[in-house]
């Protein structure tokens, strides 16, 4: 296998180049006037030598075997993986925009500041919160912001007892992680039958060592809190906060506002709802607003309007301090801009409305075949299970893993954690009926499969140039090079492969 692994993968052959310099220029160039001769290299570079066809073919081939949203459908559930809109990406390369540095003086960034400062604006009508700041790079960024709010909100009041967040069982991972992470000790609170906040039992838990509850809603099973107004009262009551995990915001927009539902303090992710492209690892945007109380602690600078014009504002004297450098991901806040000025009022609405009639779609088409726990109305996302089909020895992984081979990206799978099997699905409004219809096909073939060839599921994919790695190795011990490739195999990870051909049919 080594062997042909260096051939298909090391295409560097010695004396190939990318470019060609007449000797002349070559021979005429003194480097060392040039170039600190404490900083000339001892030794040539290891570099690949290749054709510059060859790094092209090479980079362009390698960017294929990936899955996106631009050549794939990509229902994976609470990530909101709608399509990027070609008019973000131009808006963000605007010179104005592209070129700026982030230590020019503030008379010459106004354009910048003006958008910084409409898009707080249409985030706070959008949410019904009083400020925002932009500065967190992801949701998670935003959730520890938030925690920091919360804890200086609490100890402004000389109310120091406040060391619980309070999160339902459903809740995404990051919540509990966020709380812990800035030192709150983590309560759950159980979902009832309807896939609900339990409130009886929520009554019970808070109390005067409540620093808040996180909540999303819709929650992780795709279903709208109708309860929420009990819920905030009973929070609030015993004097803790709100907080609204906003990623499942592309379900509200111009139907419900999580500030009208009485949280005190929101996250957004605008690479979620607001079309900035998001997977592997960023960049994102996580803006955090709040209510008026919570104000006095947000980071610092805020964009303000003075005389006409527009200033950072870095006068926060209470403020919980800096979340990141300058003023977060800018490109991500242009491309959200973009994208909510593109739409305007009724076209975000309607968006939202689309991506629930495209989720309630999908959950009738499958029922049939996958047991769907919580089958009343769904908003812009449900959660089927792999129940029926765990019977046959077919588990949500191996459907998930072939669907690929149909050419759809895998819903989330085992989350929430507390269905069993699940397979949550979010098709976004993104998706025509024709490609929803052919998602279902795919699901209900797969549906016949594991009856008749579950073995077949067992294996699959057949497609992909990678079966099935390892995913914990491949994420504690990421192989990425080809180098670490050949260390690897003296290690025994070989299941590890850079784009290496293991199973195809
Ligand atoms: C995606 C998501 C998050 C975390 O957001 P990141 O930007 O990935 O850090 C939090 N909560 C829910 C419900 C999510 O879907």
């Amino acid at each position: 296998m080594n062997q042909n692994v260096s051939l298909i993968f090391e295409k560097s052959r010695p004396g190939k180049r990318g470019f060609s310099i007449p000797e002349k220029h070559f021979s005429d160039l003194d480097v060392k006037a040039l170039v600190e001769p404490n900083l000339l290299r001892k030794q040539s570079a290891e570099l690949p030598s290749v054709s510059e066809p060859e790094i092209v073919r090479h980079f362009v081939t390698l960017s294929q075997k990936n899955f996106s949203v631009d050549t794939n459908f990509y229902p994976l559930g609470s990530c909101t993986m709608k399509y990027n809109p070609k008019l973000n990406e131009d808006v963000a390369r605007f010179e104005g925009f592209a070129q700026l540095h982030p230590y020019q003086p503030e008379e010459t960034i106004q354009g910048a500041l003006n958008l910084m400062f409409d898009l707080e604006g249409a985030l706070k009508e959008i949410t019904g919160m009083d400020r925002f700041t932009l500065q967190p790079a992801a949701g998670a960024h935003g959730e520890l912001a938030g925690m920091m709010l919360v804890k200086a909100y609490h100890d402004s009041r000389k109310d120091f007892k406040r060391t619980q967040v309070i999160v339902p069982d459903s809740s995404h991972g990051t919540n509990p992680a966020s709380a812990a992470l800035f030192g709150f000790s983590v309560v759950t609170v159980k979902s009832d039958e309807r896939g609900r906040v339990n409130l009886a039992e929520l009554k019970k838990l808070v109390g005067p060592e409540t620093a808040c509850l996180m909540l999303t809603n819709p929650n992780t099973l795709g279903l709208f809190e109708d309860e929420i107004q009990q819920i905030q009262k009973a929070v609030h009551d015993a004097g803790g906060l709100l907080y609204y995990d906003g990623a499942n915001m592309n379900a509200l927009l111009g139907l419900a506002r999580p500030g009208d539902m009485g949280f005190d303090i929101v996250h957004l992710n605008l690479h979620k709802t607001f079309s900035t492209p998001h997977g592997g690892g960023g960049p994102g945007a996580g803006p955090v607003g709040v209510k008026e109380r919570l104000v006095p602690f947000l980071p610092a600078p805020l964009v303000d309007k003075k005389d006409g014009k527009y200033v950072l504002n870095y006068d926060i004297p209470q403020s919980i301090g800096r979340l990141r450098s300058f003023y977060g991901n800018f490109g991500m806040l242009i491309r959200a801009y973009t994208f909510i000025r593109r739409h305007g009022r009724e076209g975000l609405n309607q968006t939202s409305r689309d991506a629930i009639l495209n989720a309630n779609y999908v959950k009738k088409k499958v029922e049939k075949h996958f047991v769907v726990p919580h089958a009343e109305f769904c908003m812009h996302e449900f959660v089927a299970q792999a129940v029926k089909q765990n019977d046959l020895g077919v588990h949500a992984t191996d459907i998930a893993k072939r669907l690929l081979d149909f050419g759809f990206h895998a819903p989330t799978i085992y989350f929430p954690l507390i269905v069993p099997e699940a397979m949550m699905i979010e098709p976004t409004e993104s998706e025509s009926k024709e490609t929803l219809d052919k998602f279902v096909d795919a699901m209900n073939v797969i549906a016949d499969e594991a009856v008749d060839f579950p073995d077949r599921l067992r294996q699959a994919p057949f497609t992909l140039i990678i079966s099935r790695p390892d995913d914990v190795l491949a994420a504690r011990q990421p192989v990425l090079t080809f180098k670490d490739y050949q260390a690897a195999e003296h290690l025994h990870l070989q299941n590890q492969p850079v784009g290496v051909p293991v199973h195809v049919e």
